[in-house]
């Protein structure tokens, strides 16, 4: 059994986070020249230098890539074979304030979502945690702003409704996104379970490099349709137009009912940005 300290918690998560607003994924910058390369449209390729400079700024001078420095959702896989000293849930929001606070990110949380008042620490995240063999922590942050967050919607199909109804909806979720959600996206997809399941799955599905398909062949494939189909909208970078509206899709599936087929759609904007670090 080994024994992990805290402290050693908060001071991941609080690096954690100050990395993910600064520094963009590297998948995600990449992705970004190699649209920049393919794009014909001139406006496109405008607004696509603009974006990547942006973020070759911000990693320089360690400011936010976006004013919208997300609400953090962290992932933990937990190894069995760890003992905690000390509280794992404040470790986790100590960390998160710290990087809030010490990085003069914007703190975007309402304690209340009907009342509304600010917190003023951009506490409470969303925490998912998962027990896995060994005894090393996996750390992971998301920084999910809202512009994308906000386009992202959830579908029932009848267990009988063929893969093209899917492929119809997700179309529709990015058409009607348009540019609020400040394209180029990247598209996570979430296929069964439970509704609660699949939409989980749908953000963890950003977790994965851009670019990366699904191991299932006939999944990959839908990957690639619906690649094909977004682009084909030609909402394009920020909605100027253009060949690139996203960046990559990418779907995660888990076994669900016989009667049922939950399909969730997580938008993420040009600014998909995760940190993570094992411990
Ligand atoms: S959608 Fe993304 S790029 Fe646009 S404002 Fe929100 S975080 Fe920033």
């Amino acid at each position: 059994m080994r024994t992990i300290n805290s402290k050693l918690i908060t001071d991941t998560v609080r690096a954690l986070c100050i990395k993910a607003n600064i520094e963009l994924r590297k998948d995600v910058l990449l992705a970004l020249r190699r649209a920049r390369k393919k794009e014909t449209n001139s406006k496109a390729r405008r607004i696509l230098d603009i974006i990547i400079q942006n973020a070759l700024i911000a990693k320089e001078k360690r400011l936010p890539i976006c004013q919208d420095t997300g609400m953090v959702v962290s992932y933990l896989k937990i190894g069995q074979d760890i003992k905690i000293k000390g509280d794992i849930r404040k470790a986790i929001l100590e960390g998160i304030a710290n990087a809030y606070r010490d990085g003069y990110f914007r703190k975007s949380i309402v304690q209340d979502p009907l009342i509304r008042k600010n917190t003023n620490t951009n506490l409470p995240p969303v925490i998912y945690t998962k027990i896995v063999p060994g005894n090393k922590m996996d750390i992971r942050v998301i920084v999910k702003g809202f512009g994308s967050e906000n386009s992202s919607r959830t579908k029932m199909f009848r267990p009988t409704d063929p893969s093209s109804l899917i492929e119809d909806f997700v179309v529709r979720v990015v058409r009607e996104s348009g540019s609020k959600s400040c394209p180029p996206l990247y598209i996570g997809i979430g296929i069964g379970g439970t509704l609660d399941k699949a939409v989980s799955l749908s953000k963890e599905a950003i977790l994965r490099p851009v670019g990366n398909y699904n191991k299932a062949p006939h999944i990959a494939r839908l990957e690639k349709r619906l690649f094909k189909k977004v682009n084909n909208l030609k909402i394009g970078p920020m909605g100027m137009g253009g060949k690139t509206t996203a960046l990559g899709v990418s779907v995660l599936t888990y076994p669900t009912h016989i009667a049922g087929l939950p399909v969730a759609v997580n938008i993420s904007c040009h600014a998909t940005r995760d940190a993570g670090k094992v411990v």
